[in-house]
């Protein structure tokens, strides 16, 4: 039953569903705001408005500040349709301050070794080497590459040893949590209360960006302490091989 409801939430609902439950009917009640279009969700990053890192400017060859959705816009919310049609329901923003990190990334062009060139053009051991030394100087994870990483490829004996992961690649991760939120608020049905649960709603989903910024804050103390949540491949190996 479950497994058909997390199948469910990665839908949107027909224009003859509630949006809050599920019914084939509709529900008439003071928490919708207005009809949710998830063709106008924009991700946009600088909206996040995210502090610098330690540095004030960006140092060519060291790293700069990437703006990071906790929830990713594309990959995540807009995945678990569901969820996203509550919230957009009640005009949840996804690009507000509350769902920003800011998090390392590679600041272009990049200094090593004599040469002057673009980060991606190093090798992957250099690249690697220069992501775990600014994980370690910042005491956060590198964001560099995709949240949809592939894990354990045990395709190419090369491939470097990832240690005994314990989670998912970042956006599943995200998403399982957006799954069970919406299964809350399916369960909640707050369509059948009398009251605006809009503000309830958009607490609970602030608490998952919450959630998910003092895992990869957690990072600095330990970097397993931020399990199941790496936003790249590098930082999973990073905490799970040292
Ligand atoms: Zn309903």
């Amino acid at each position: 039953m479950t497994e058909i409801l997390e199948a469910v939430t990665m839908t949107a609902a027909t224009t003859d569903e509630c949006i809050y439950c599920g019914k084939k009917e509709k529900h008439e009640n003071k928490t919708k705001k207005k009809e949710p279009d998830l063709t106008t969700v924009e991700s946009l990053p600088d909206n996040l408005q995210c502090s610098h890192i330690k540095l004030n400017v960006p140092i060519p060859g060291k790293y700069t500040k990437a703006n990071h959705h906790l929830i990713p816009v594309k990959q995540c919310f807009l995945k678990v349709k569901r969820l996203a049609q509550i919230a957009l329901s009640v005009n949840y923003n996804i690009n507000s301050p509350t769902n920003g990190i800011a998090l390392p990334t590679v600041c272009n062009m990049y200094e090593h070794d004599g040469k002057t060139q673009n980060f991606g053009q190093f090798s992957p051991a250099v690249k690697d080497g220069i992501a775990i030394s600014m994980m370690q100087e910042t005491g956060m994870q590198w964001h560099v590459g995709h949240h949809a990483y592939q894990l354990n490829d045990t395709a190419s004996s090369d491939a470097p040893d990832e240690g005994e992961i314990n989670h998912l690649p970042y956006d599943k991760e995200v998403q399982k949590m957006l799954v069970d939120i919406c299964i809350d608020f399916y369960r909640d049905e707050h369509c059948q209360s009398d009251e605006d649960k809009s503000d309830k709603i958009k607490s609970q989903i602030d608490d998952i960006c919450n959630a998910i910024r003092n895992k990869l804050n957690a990072f600095a103390k330990s970097p397993r302490n931020s399990a199941p949540f790496y936003v790249s491949k590098i930082a999973s190996r990073y905490a799970f091989t040292s």
